[in-house]
């Protein structure tokens, strides 16, 4: 390899580098609202959330899981939760 395409090398990279670093600084000054992507929860944290066992021929539970799925599909691990405590909740009589 010749000196003047080593040169030409360094020079591209360092461009790109740059514009990397660039594009950084202004995701992080100009971000003034929440980030909209989902949190990245530890594997295992969401089935751990979500663990239930509705008991079959119970009317809420079977209704909860349902609500809990359907809440599931749309990503909102929150509401499924609540779904999940509440036919947890069945075997300590709350229902
Ligand atoms: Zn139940």
């Amino acid at each position: 390899m010749n000196a003047e395409l080593v040169c030409k090398l360094v020079q591209v990279r360092s461009a790109a580098l740059e514009r990397r670093f660039s594009l950084g600084v202004m995701a992080t000054t100009q971000q003034t609202f929440p980030d909209p992507r989902p949190v990245d929860l530890p594997t295992g944290f969401n089935a751990w959330l979500l663990d239930c066992s509705p008991v079959s021929g119970c009317k809420v539970c079977q209704a909860n899981w349902r609500q809990l799925r359907a809440a599931e599909d749309d990503g909102d691990t929150g509401k499924a939760a609540r779904h999940a405590t509440e036919i947890r909740d069945h075997a300590s009589g709350v229902h």
